[in-house]
Order: structure tokens, then sequence, then C-alpha cells
């Protein structure tokens, strides 16, 4: 039993898993090779622990969807343009047996997601082929101003993190590369968090080698954030590249949260038809379960009635 990490309250030993600052989920900045190399990193183990109670995801679930909630994360502050509210949404839509798996988060620190098939039968599967082939849509935007940004690329069956890289060195011209982790337990996640390590075009040869080389020989990242904070994983994943963090002044929280609610809840029953709205309210009322973090919205007859009398409210 690994009663450690356990996520449940009412246990004691939980107790050991403290959300003080230093294992609070935050997102931290950094350069190696002289300037050479920007570098971001995130400890993501809370966001995704939490995604996993409230979506009630199976330990495949949780690795897919914490991977992507986790790079949804770094791409929102790596394409950050100095927009506020710049938002980042990751649209997986595989052949494998999750389904659609949506993550979106803000350059702000707050992601959410979701997976149509939380549990699928087969439990052994791995991430790559629980997701499987198809398409990655990629959409970033800065509400409520500005038209969204979309791109699409095949989804190859190489991973989250393979598929990101591909997605920046194609759709964002950006030379980069994606590390996810995320190590699940019995009781709940253990560890999560990625790395994203974007080359400059005046990198030198010499420095683009030895930044591959520790990429390449770099032991799995879930294993190393098992053991280290986020800011000691970083410094070992690049130990001899002049690796420097960057003041933790600049560290951004990170957090699951929905920005769901009742108005928002309501607005698509307004695309019902008149005599299904009349059926509704017959019915007594209608209930909207939001799909990002299982927040129930009860409409009364009532309210359905003022959407029916006044359908472009
Ligand atoms: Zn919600």
């Amino acid at each position: 039993m690994q009663q450690r990490l356990s996520p449940n309250e009412t246990n004691p030993a939980g107790l050991a898993f403290s959300t003080g600052p230093m294992n609070s989920d935050r997102l931290i900045q950094g350069m190696a090779e002289g300037g050479d190399f920007r570098i971001i990193a995130a400890q993501t183990t809370n966001t995704v622990e939490t995604a996993r109670q409230l979506l009630d995801l199976a330990p495949v679930a949780t690795d897919a969807l914490g991977r992507a909630l986790t790079g949804s994360l770094l791409l929102a502050r790596l394409l950050d343009k100095n927009v506020k509210h710049q938002y980042v949404t990751l649209r997986f839509e595989g052949n494998g047996p999750l389904g659609v798996i949506i993550a979106e988060a803000n350059v702000a620190g707050s992601a959410r997601g979701f997976v149509a098939n939380p549990v699928p039968q087969d439990v052994g599967l791995d991430v790559s082929r629980a997701i499987g082939r198809g398409l990655l849509t990629v959409v970033r935007g800065t509400p409520p101003a500005g038209k969204p940004y979309t791109s699409q690329i095949t989804l190859e069956g190489g991973g989250v993190a393979q598929d990101l890289t591909r997605y920046l060195a194609g759709s964002e011209q950006i030379a980069s590369a994606v590390l996810l982790g995320v190590l699940n337990r019995r009781d709940g996640v253990a560890a999560a968090g990625g790395i994203v390590v974007q080359g400059f075009p005046h990198a030198s040869p010499e420095s683009i080698d030895r930044i591959e080389r520790r990429i390449r020989e770099a032991p799995p990242l879930s294993t190393l954030l098992d053991k280290m904070r986020i800011e000691d994983v970083v410094a070992t994943v690049f130990h001899g590249c002049q690796y420097k963090q960057i003041d933790s002044s600049f560290n951004v929280p990170l957090s699951y949260s929905c920005s769901c609610s009742r108005e928002r809840a309501l607005a698509p029953l307004a695309l019902f038809s008149p005599d299904e709205l009349r059926e509704m309210i017959d019915q007594g009322g209608s209930e909207v379960v939001c799909q990002f973090c299982g927040r129930k919205y009860r409409f009364s007859g009532e309210d359905l009635l003022a959407l029916h009398a006044n359908p472009d409210a």
C-alpha cells in the first residue's frame, strides 16, 4: 500500500503531502547554454490528481489527460505574446478507447480537462495506444476579443509529448523538445510534470548537441518527479548545460479550475427547439452537468420558461 501520497484527507498519512509553497503546483522558467535555450517546466501533481478525482479517471486516462493538461499549461506560457488572457486548448481525437480528450489552460496557470471515456475496458494500455491515431487540434486565443488561432496535426501514436513537439515545429516554427510524465499509484497521482525546451535561432551547434544529448539520456520524467521537486528535476536533466532558473518571483502557481457558471450552463439550452424545451418544462426542469468539473446546474421549469418565452436571451 502506498499511503504516503494519498489524496484522502481523512488519511493521516496524507499529511506528508503538504500543499506548502514547495509542494504546490507551479511553473518555473529558466535559460540554458548562455541564453541559447529557454526552458519552461511545470510541476502539476495536484492539478492532475484533482482532475483524476473530479472526472473519475482510470489510471491510463489520468496518464493521458495529465500529460495533456501539463502540455497545455506549458504551451500557454511558451506561446504567450504578452496577452494576459491567452488560453490554449488541445483537442485529441484519436481512434483509441479513451475517445476525445480536451485539455485547456491559460497563461495565468488555470487548467481544466475532459476525457470522453474515462474508464476504458483494457486497463493495460499505454497512453499512446489509449489515445490512438487521429487528429490533434490546437486552439489559442484571447477572449473575449481576438480571433482564435487554430491548427491541426495528425496524431501518429508516438505519445502526447511527441505530438506537441511536432505541433511546435510545424505550426509555430519553434524548435523544441517536450518532456512529460505522470506517475500513478494505486491511490492516486504520485507525481506529474513536464518540461519544454525552446531552442533560439542563434543557438550554436555545440550547445544544440549538448542539450539534445541531455534530453536523450534523461531518465523518464515521472521517476525524477517522484524523487525531487521540479527545480531539481530540470537542473538534473540539464546538468552541464549552464542551466539557470529565472528568479522564483516569476513562478506561476498552477491549479485545476473550471470557469463554468450558471449562465454558461444555461446558454446551450437555448438551442433546443420550443417543443423540446416544452417537454423539459413539463418534466419539471433540467439539469446540466459540466463536463470539465462535474458541477451540476439545476434549472427549474420557470428558468426554462423564461428561455422559452425569450429565445434570444
Ligand atoms: Zn465546470
